[in-house]
């Protein structure tokens, strides 16, 4: 796999020294048999409509193959359902950052929206809560993260790499990170109009609240408040916190801990399918009861397919974490756009569009599906064909009964099983 991974390095390196002159000249089907094999049958400069010979830009070109050279099943128009946190707006903090994907960005994402944060060891995403709900994966180091509960019972934990967390709307909360390293991670909305920028902030209430007012509520003298932040923290450096346990001990008091688990173990707990193509962990609110947003997450192996399917209840707004992949989304009336993912992307497919994930590259393909639904729910066209009658199935077709016979009857989710 190493070998793999090197001679990828090692071609998209060739590629990228290349001009876009001296590539326009040698045809610019030379760029895919650079990148990849998916383009290996063609011969150079044998397409001249397909050639590209003005101003290109070869590197994002080499990145997106399936936009610049679409598949012939590709037709019409498709709304863009791709977006890159690397394009992002990147909110710089002393304590750390955060980029956002909303509706603003990915004009498709309705439903959802996501952030990608980064705490240093002791950063914190200072106390606040927001409209949305926010359900949360780490991608990387650790973080203490807590809340109260509706019945103001606090709620404190560590988590760690591939954890997740779930805070309902209004319910207060933080993110800190830890030793030695902090942490990273992806933030998913249950609204497309989400945005960091419009949350109720700890600092930026007491801010905007009289003074005199904030020393009444609090029954002391307004000048011990003199030192008070003038506008909002939002990210902040200071020390690495102490044990967990002393903190829960302190900050439950009289009322005790919370009897609500706001953080999800997710490697605690066996793939719901796994086979030699890769595994799928789907959680919702049937293992993580306070959650009202639902996951897959999904590792693809390369040349594997995350079969053709739908999903009824929800739209699907996807994270890729590690990775190379493309995904074809049928849109009805003869549409369909194909588009290429990596690491970082953002991808959203509407309600009930028909789609599938295939790994393009040489490494696992990792990637988060998410929904706003409490349940994950999908149909896969194996499963739709294999339930219905083989008679009705090869009259549509046209297939014989070997080919019929030999289609997965109980979804696989990834193919080949
Ligand atoms: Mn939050
Ligand atoms: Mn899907």
């Amino acid at each position: 796999m190493r070998d793999e991974a090197e001679k990828d390095t090692l071609s998209r390196r060739g590629f990228l020294g290349v001009s876009s002159a001296a590539l326009a000249a040698a045809g610019m089907r030379s760029m895919g048999d650079l990148a990849g094999p998916k383009q290996s049958d063609y011969k150079q400069g044998s397409d001249r409509s397909k050639s590209d010979p003005g101003p290109t830009n070869p590197a994002m070109d080499a990145a997106n193959l399936d936009s610049f050279n679409p598949p012939p099943t590709d037709a019409g128009g498709v709304q863009t359902f791709k977006y890159p946190f690397s394009i992002s707006h990147k909110r710089l903090h002393e304590g750390g950052w955060s980029r956002e994907v909303t509706q603003r960005e990915l004009a498709v994402s309705k439903t959802l929206a996501g952030v990608d944060m980064r705490l240093t060891a002791g950063g914190v995403r200072e106390l606040h809560w927001h409209t949305a709900a926010e359900w949360a994966f780490m991608l990387y180091g650790t973080a203490r993260i807590t809340c109260i509960d509706a019945d103001g019972k606090s709620f404190v934990t560590d988590v760690k790499e591939s954890d997740l967390w779930f805070f309902p709307p209004g319910i207060p909360h933080s993110i800190q990170g830890l030793g030695p390293d902090g942490c990273e991670f992806i933030l998913v909305f249950d609204d497309g109009n989400f945005s960091e920028y419009e949350t109720v902030l700890l600092s930026d209430w007491m801010a905007h609240t009289p003074p005199e007012v904030v020393a009444k509520n609090f029954g002391v003298n307004q000048k011990a408040l003199a030192n008070m932040p003038k506008k909002e923290l939002f990210i902040f450096q200071t020390d690495v916190p102490g044990p967990l346990e002393q903190d829960r001990r302190v900050a439950g008091g009289a009322l005790g801990p919370s009897p609500i688990d706001f953080a999800f173990r997710t490697m605690q707990f066996p793939p719901t399918k796994s086979n030699k193509s890769g595994e799928v962990r789907i959680i919702d609110a049937k293992s993580f009861k306070v959650s009202t947003t639902s996951a897959a997450i999904v590792t693809v192996k390369p040349g594997a397919v995350r079969e053709l399917h739908w999903h009824p209840n929800a739209d699907e707004w996807q994270y890729f974490i590690s990775g190379k992949g493309r995904m074809t989304v049928f849109a009805t009336g003869g549409r369909a756009r194909t588009m290429d993912f990596e690491t970082g992307d953002v991808g959203y497919v509407q309600k009930t569009l028909p789609h599938y994930v295939e790994n393009t590259g040489t490494t696992d393909l990792k990637f988060l599906e998410m929904f706003k639904s409490s349940y994950y729910q999908d149909l896969a066209l194996s499963e739709w064909l294999s339930h219905t009658p083989p008679e009705l199935v090869a009259a549509h077709l046209h297939l014989d009964k070997a080919t019929l016979d030999a289609m997965p009857r109980e979804k696989p989710l990834i193919m080949p099983e």
